[in-house]
Parts: structure tokens; sequence; C-alpha cells
């Protein structure tokens, strides 16, 4: 929509699947991703496209599975299905709400969601759908967001939203350091350069070649997408160079 006053048009909003066991310590608490999808219908409803891609850490993650002795490929595709699981979840949370949604899945998985094609999906943003993005980036040995940092750029994002337990990048773990410092701005290579943790590797350098904007930011008070979208300076923006 032309007439936004929103500080960005498009974004791809990553989440992990840890985030919506909320207190279970397995699956899916359905009051999290309740708010998650009122959140995101919310932002949606301002003029934004939105994008989602959902991790499956909440069912099972292939590194996990493999340390337990299992195949490392076959459990990072059990891994890729948990996002599809996971995509499921929160398309009947946002249709329950009246909200159009689309799954597209990197994994041919035809009966239960189209397959990612990016063309079609800038369509459906364009329409007014909301896309949630499973299966990944669809390979093994990769990450959820690996998987958000690679949509993003396909669909030409503005910003990578990554919601986090934590509101924002820290110099250190502040649960373990009270004293931690936040940073408010960060550059690409500020975080390379101070081995700060934003993203995986993978992930984080996909970003910084195509100049992606990243914010993380804390889920957890509700608005906090919509604000960010108006432009205020919640959490941790990467973005630049030097
Ligand atoms: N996965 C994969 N390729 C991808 C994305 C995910 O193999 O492109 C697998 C991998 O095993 C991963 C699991 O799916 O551990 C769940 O994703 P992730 O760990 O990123 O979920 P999150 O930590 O965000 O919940």
């Amino acid at each position: 929509m032309s007439s936004s006053p929103l500080a960005y048009r498009r974004v791809l909003l990553k989440v992990s699947g840890e985030a919506l066991m909320g207190g279970e310590d397995y699956g899916i608490d359905p009051k999290v991703i309740g708010r998650l999808a009122d959140e995101v219908i919310e932002a949606q409803k301002a003029g934004a496209e939105v994008g989602v891609v959902i991790g499956g850490g909440n069912i099972f993650r292939g590194a996990g599975l493999a340390a337990g002795g299992m195949d490392r490929v076959t459990g990072d595709q059990m891994g890729m299905l948990a996002t599809v699981i996971n995509a499921l979840a929160m398309q009947d949370a946002l249709e329950k709400r009246g909200a159009r949604v689309r799954v597209m899945s990197a994994i041919k998985i035809n009966d239960v969601c189209e397959d990612y094609i990016r063309r079609r999906a800038i369509r459906h943003l364009e329409k007014g759908r909301i896309g949630i993005f499973a299966a990944g980036t669809g390979n093994p040995f990769f990450t959820t967001d690996s998987g958000a940092a690679l949509r993003a750029i396909e669909i030409g994002a503005d910003l990578l939203l990554k919601a986090t337990k934590v509101d924002g990048v820290y110099d250190a773990d502040p649960k373990k350091f009270p004293d931690a410092k936040r940073y408010d701005r960060l550059t690409y290579d500020e975080v390379l350069g101070q081995g700060l943790e934003v993203m995986d590797t993978a992930a984080f350098a996909l970003a910084r070649d195509s100049d992606l904007p990243l914010r993380i930011f804390d889920m957890s008070q509700p608005g906090v997408l919509l604000r960010i979208l108006r432009g205020e300076n919640i959490g941790t923006l990467v973005q630049g160079r030097a």
C-alpha cells in the first residue's frame, strides 16, 4: 500500500520453534502461537507485507538427533518437516483470526501446502496474504535462520526481524552478566569483529552480502512488531559496513 505510514513495506519475521513452546518443554502452546498470529495480523492490517519463517526446534533438530546416533541428513529432514508442522499450526491460528495465509514449503509436500516458488510467494504478499515459508532452505546442514535470510533476500524484504527471548544483542550473555551492554545499532563488521551472536554464520553471511538489515528483538511485549514497523528503535539493528 503506497499510502502506508510504515517505515518498512515488506518484512520477513523469523521465530524459533522453541518460542512456540511457551511454558511447555515440547510442542506448541496455543496461547503463544495465538499471540504471535495477533502480532502478524496487526502488522499486516497496518499495510505491511509479512512473510514468516518458523523454526522447528520445539519438535526436532537434526544436530540433536545426530548426537543421539541418527544419520544427520535424516535428522535434518525430520527437523525441516517439524518446521512444516509449526507452519501449519501458525496458518491455522492466523486463519482462525480471519487472515489470508499461504504456507509454502521448500520440500515438496503438496497435499498439505504449496511448494515455495519465489514469484508466487511475492504475488501472495502483494495480494495481502501472509506467507509462511516452511522447511527452511530445503537442504540439510542449514538452519531456519539461513532459510529466513534466504527468503528475505529472495522476496526483497526491507528488513529481517529475528524474534528472540532477549531484547537485542549484548556484549555478553545478560542472564549471566547483569551489567552486559545492549547495542542499539551495530554494523555487520562490528558483529563479526566482536564475535557477537546474532544469527548462525551462514545466515549472517547471506544477510551481510546482500545488505539485508536485521533487527533482533524480544517478541513478548504485545504490539512490538507494529511499533518496529512504524520505525521505533526497539532491540538491536544490524546494518551497514565498517
Ligand atoms: N533444517 C535443515 N535445513 C534448513 C532448515 C532447517 O536441515 O534449511 C533442520 C535442522 O535440522 C534444524 C531443524 O530443521 O535443526 C529445525 O530448524 P532450526 O534448528 O533452525 O529451528 P529453531 O532453532 O529456529 O527452532
